[in-house]
């Protein structure tokens, strides 16, 4: 099917009439400027010429006074001889219609008047027809602009983008199948509204996508108006807002009222939070956001949905949300359109990977696997890489190499050769990063390593260690989190144990520490002191997870000495084992100082060597199966080496060591 033709959004607003306010600009512009031309002609009149009667004219003529006539339609120009008495430097006319004196002509000749005819000059048309038009036009220009800046009285400019067909599907949205799911009903709503009303059911007409950013919201909204075959409208929350208090209501109004005209349709407002957070609160005095809403929420009990108009939006911060957009009636439906989990991965990795040639050793699993965390954006945005890097070694198909690799230039950022450390830098973030690897690799409740390296990145990491996730976790254990903070802190205990110095690449290490350690304490009730208190609540959990303290000033400094508490424990245990274990990590950190990558399983074997532990024979674990089914020299990859449980982020968190 080719829906592409007509797929282009167009700026559907001012094209559909010329709105009143321009027409009477326009007339309110001819009318300044007729006026304006026809004084300044009478002035001139006055001036310069001054008229005379036909019979003195014929009198002049006789007395041999006039030098030249200018014959013009209405009119004629005198030039009289110099030493006439009437010799005036400035022309006179007078005005007579020029048939009725059959005999001028003769008379001119006969007193040998030059008669100059009236040539059409095209320098002065132009100069009279500039001298309308451009102030005319100037008027009109300036009188929009007034109207525009003084806001509400200017038609709506919002850029609303319309689809008549999106041409996408549901096939093309991979994972999400819950949300897919209540979607559909709302598609059979649009197709058949009359269904629903026969019986007197009615028919929904809002419902919000929520969920972290790039997890497909917009492509759901796109899918639903291509399954129903329906006009798309697009627009972005924030398009509505401008400093002048009442553009949003109007461009609300506007909006609905075009949507009205196309029904069935489907308006698709993204972001809605920023004109839909809560009235009071949250800097509630503005009054501009407070009237859109209102518009917003009048106009949806207006709305008549019985003929199939369908309005999506999508936030990611539902929490801000006014309680009145979501009532019953509004926004009442809500879906949830979280992070992939691995199935959804593999889903989306092979929707985006369908057009895409792809040779024999490509797993879609392995990289599904290695990208916990990871949303739809960047998994569409790893496959595209992934063909690009085929493209430039030259190959006309993409290896599981190539994949793995495009997953480390989304997640961490190109190599970046350019940027050489000194020999003490690369000495240090090596012992660094092996610090992190030793810790998880001695901690047997800690994820398997599966890389290290010490190429500097772009998105500023010096270094980082990768580990493969087993299996994807939901829960995590008291224990764990314990190892994990150990790991976490693992890299600056070695800098310390190492050189006897500290350097300012632990800052991410930190921050993430003392995240998780502050979860433990005010959310997971995992402190002796506090107990099972709930200290804390999450503000945004879909963005940045960020905590917000519901407890006294007593007990928030009580939480902050716990945190420092366990910080210093799991530090002190994170010395305790690199000093136990230093001959192994001399022996791996120099290895990765020379070869600045090192393998999982050269890291492994040089592991097992000075510890004196036999190769295993048979068990394997799922990480080092992943990594024999792959090719054996290639980049394996990881989620986050320490992903905080409690804060979902964007990307797998990664080791940034600037
Ligand atoms: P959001 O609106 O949630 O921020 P988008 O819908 O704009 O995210 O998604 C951005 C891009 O990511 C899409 O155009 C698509 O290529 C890809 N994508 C995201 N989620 C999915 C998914 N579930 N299936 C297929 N592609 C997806
Ligand atoms: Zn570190």
């Amino acid at each position: 099917m080719d829906n592409n033709t007509n797929n282009q959004p167009q700026d559907n607003e001012n094209k559909n009439k010329m709105p009143k306010n321009q027409i009477l600009i326009i007339l309110l512009a001819a009318f300044v400027t007729m006026f304006v031309a026809g004084m300044m002609r009478s002035y001139m009149a006055d001036k310069s010429l001054k008229e005379i009667g036909y019979d003195q004219f014929v009198q002049q003529v006789e007395a041999g006074e006039i030098e030249a006539v200018t014959v013009k339609n209405t009119q004629i120009n005198i030039q009289y001889k110099e030493d006439s008495d009437q010799f005036n430097p400035a022309f006179q006319y007078y005005t007579v219609p020029l048939e009725r004196d059959y005999k001028l002509a003769d008379r001119l000749l006969d007193k040998g008047v030059e008669i100059k005819r009236e040539r059409q000059d095209t320098g002065a048309m132009l100069e009279s027809i500039l001298g309308l038009v451009l102030p005319f036009v100037f008027i009109v220009i300036f009188m929009n602009f007034m109207m525009k800046r003084m806001g509400g009285v200017g038609k709506s400019n919002a850029k609303v983008y319309m689809q008549k067909e999106t041409g996408v599907t549901f096939a093309d949205v991979a994972g999400q199948d819950e949300a897919k799911e209540s979607l559909v009903e709302l598609v059979d709503f649009l197709h058949h509204p009359g269904k629903y009303t026969h019986i007197g059911a009615k028919l929904p007409k809002g419902a919000l996508l929520v969920g972290p950013p790039g997890t497909g919201k917009t492509l759901l909204a796109k899918a639903v108006a291509g399954e129903a075959q329906v006009p798309f409208y697009f627009l972005s929350g924030s398009d509505f807002m401008e400093l002048y208090v009442g553009v949003g209501a109007s461009r609300v109004r506007s909006l609905f009222k075009q949507a009205q005209q196309t029904a069935p349709c489907i308006i698709f407002i993204d972001e809605i939070d920023s004109i839909g957070r809560s009235r009071g609160g949250y800097g509630g005095s503005d009054t501009e956001q407070q009237q859109t809403l209102n518009q917003m929420l009048s106009e949806m009990d207006g709305m008549d949905s019985s003929k199939g108009l369908l309005i999506l939006a999508a936030t990611n911060r539902p929490e801000v949300l006014d309680p009145a957009l979501l009532r019953p009636g509004r926004f009442d439906r809500r879906i949830i359109v979280d992070k992939p989990d691995l199935k959804g991965r593999v889903d989306i990795l092979k929707v985006h990977g369908k057009n895409v040639s792809m040779d024999d050793t490509v797993d879609f699993e392995a990289i599904a696997l290695a990208t916990s965390g990871a949303v739809g954006s960047d998994l569409a945005n790893m496959i595209n890489e992934a063909a690009i890097l085929a493209v430039k070694n030259g190959r006309n198909a993409v290896c599981q190499k190539d994949l793995f690799e495009a997953v480390e230039v989304v997640l961490v950022g190109k190599e970046k050769k350019d940027r050489v450390l000194s020999a003490e830098e690369r000495r240090i973030v090596s012992y660094h990063e092996v610090g992190h690897a030793l810790v998880s690799a001695l901690q047997k409740d800690a994820e398997p390593v599966q890389k290290i390296t010490i190429v500097p990145r772009t998105m500023g990491a010096l270094g980082y260690v990768m580990h493969v996730p087993e299996e994807e976790k939901y829960l995590n254990s008291k224990k764990e989190l314990y190892a994990m903070l150990v790991g976490c802190l693992a890299g600056r205990a070695a800098e310390e144990l190492v050189f006897d110095t500290v350097t300012t690449g632990a800052a991410n290490d930190i921050q993430q520490a003392t995240r998780i350690a502050r979860a433990m304490v005010t959310q997971y009730g995992m402190s002796d002191k506090f107990g099972l208190m709930g200290l804390a609540t999450q503000e945004d959990q879909y963005l940045t997870g960020r905590m917000v303290m519901n407890c006294g000033d007593a007990t928030a400094a009580g939480v902050d000495d716990e945190v420092m508490r366990i910080l210093k424990e799991t530090y002190n245990e994170a010395k305790r084992l690199l000093g136990e274990n230093r001959e192994v990590m001399d022996q791996i950190a120099e290895f990765l100082i020379e070869k600045e990558t090192i393998t999982g399983k050269e890291f492994m074997e040089i592991f097992r060597r000075c510890k004196g532990i036999p190769e295993p024979e048979k068990e394997l674990t799922p990480a080092e199966k992943l990594e024999a089914e792959t090719c054996a020299e290639q980049a394996t990859l990881e989620s986050g080496e320490t992903k905080a449980p409690e804060a979902p982020q964007s990307k797998p968190v990664n080791e940034q060591n600037q």
